[in-house]
């Protein structure tokens, strides 16, 4: 399997060489130069399979320069109910007629980012003492990526983390899960500032060329492959228990910030999952939503991005909706650079609206959209719990919400449950005058040793950092 760029790149690379990278060099997303296609006959020999096996049968479409025990090896070590809490990996569960929740959060660190970072982990482990050599993680976090980062890379070798967060910023629970790590390889560096100064400081020392490649400067964003990758599976595997062994459609509503998690279900559908509507959920910040409905996608300044009470929802762009982009116009380098190079560049948004690909996006892609306020929150939320003593996090609202919009009789709808609840309690307590349970495992985090670092709003301060740290 080769890798393309979306932007027309002529290199071909191949999985391991696109693992360790972000972008492509031409500024685009990698994607495989053709989706393989799964037949009824390969998925009814799937549906018996444990959720680690799955996976390995789903990556070895894509990945063909890992041997196959090595891979097989990887994805055991990675999928298992110890990590993740049961022997279903994704259990699903029935709502109400029709309406399942997938329970995609129920790894280290409580919502779905750990599906493809814990796996992500394993890979750069390989891969990494395969090649001899060694990388720095550096990232940004408000909460949820840079926990799952680091419990993904804590005690891996060949890897080290320095993840930066605005100091004071995240909740509680979000800096214990964090700052509690006690693993050498992992460095927590709180800034004195907001979460653009970290972005800030991640993009000024990822610039600074001769540092990148002097200490072997990576990331783990939403952007990467493999991360994306890992998402397809949970699609098939809630796809197989949702349905009895026919091949009747099912629907997913998914969540969506960076359009990840949808764009991995977009994969899935285009290697022939049975899947009949993809449905992206938004909060206040719905970008998405308003591309769906009108066919203009309009990025918001830093200024009109909300802060909501769904916040790993609150992007103003989405950084992997140019990978569906790709396949919307027909996958023309030209037209693409077009869109997202000069149009949103100079303008700030392109418009679709009167493109006949428009049409495609609902049409032959199966894309639908919804949205919802902090009001449409909590009522999902009491109402979920009244009616069917389920407690949901907000995220998780958002979806259900969108999903009840967008329902066909007799098709299942899946909802993708992306966080567990306890990560934001304070809405819960908003909307239901409790705090949620919390696992076991967490019970008292707030009071463990914290290892932290806090350091100016400078990136100079923080390459010092890492220079030190790096032997
Ligand atoms: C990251 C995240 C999302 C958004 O996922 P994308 O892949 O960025 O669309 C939704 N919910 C939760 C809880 C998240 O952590």
């Amino acid at each position: 399997m080769n890798y393309l760029s979306t932007r027309g790149h002529p290199d071909r690379k191949r999985f391991c060489e696109i693992l360790l990278e972000g972008l492509a060099p031409d500024g685009g997303l990698y994607l495989p130069e053709t989706y393989p296609q799964v037949d009824t006959a390969t998925l009814a020999k799937w549906r018996a399979l444990p959720y680690a096996e799955l996976a390995f049968e789903i990556l070895s479409l894509y990945i063909d320069d890992i041997p196959p025990a090595d891979l097989k090896a990887i994805c055991a070590k990675t999928y298992t109910a110890e990590v993740f809490g049961t022997d279903e990996i994704v259990p699903l569960r029935e709502l109400e007629d029709g309406v399942y929740l997938e329970a995609l959060s129920n790894g280290p660190t409580l919502a779905f980012k750990d599906m493809a970072m814990q796996l992500l982990g394993n890979l750069f482990e390989y891969e990494l003492a395969r090649r001899g050599s060694e990388l720095n993680i550096l990232g940004a976090t408000s909460g949820d990526t840079g926990s799952a980062a680091e419990y993904a890379m804590r005690g891996k070798k060949g890897v080290r983390v320095f993840m930066t967060s605005p100091d004071g910023r995240m909740s509680p629970f979000q800096q214990a899960q964090m700052f509690s790590l006690q693993d050498a390889n992992i460095h927590n560096i709180a800034i004195t500032g907001v979460f653009d100064d970290c972005q800030d400081i991640v993009k000024a020392v990822s610039n600074d060329l001769g540092f990148k490649r002097k200490y072997r400067i990576g990331t783990v964003n939403s952007i990467n492959w493999a991360r994306l990758l890992a998402q397809v599976v949970y699609y098939f595997a809630g796809y197989f228990q949702a349905t009895a062994g026919n091949d009747k459609p099912v629907s997913f509503t998914v969540p969506s910030g960076n359009f990840g998690n949808v764009c991995a279900g977009h994969v899935a559908r285009m290697m022939g999952l049975p899947i009949q509507t993809l449905v992206v959920a938004t909060n206040e910040n719905d970008v998405l939503d308003e591309f769906f409905r009108t066919g203009v996608y309009r990025v918001r300044a830093a200024v009109d991005t909300h802060e909501t009470s769904s916040p790993s929802m609150d992007i103003s762009k989405a950084s992997n909706f140019e990978r569906f982009v790709f396949d919307l116009v027909g996958r023309d380098p030209a037209r693409l650079r077009q869109l997202f190079v000069d149009d949103l560049g100079l303008q700030g948004s392109f418009d679709l609206s009167a493109d006949p690909a428009f049409k495609q996006a609902a049409g032959r892609f199966g894309f639908r959209s919804g949205r919802s306020t902090h009001a449409d929150r909590l009522a999902t939320i009491r109402d979920t719990e009244k009616r069917f003593a389920t407690l949901i996090d907000p995220h998780t609202a958002d979806g259900l919400k969108a999903a009840r919009e967008q329902i066909t009789p007799g098709v299942p709808m899946v909802v993708l449950e992306t966080a567990l609840p306890i990560k934001f309690a304070a809405t819960l307590v908003e909307a239901l005058g409790e705090e949620p349970a919390r696992p076991k495992k967490f019970e008292g985090i707030e009071a463990l040793p914290k290892r932290v670092v806090k350091l100016p709003a400078d990136a100079e301060a923080v390459k010092a950092y890492i220079a030190e740290n790096c032997d």
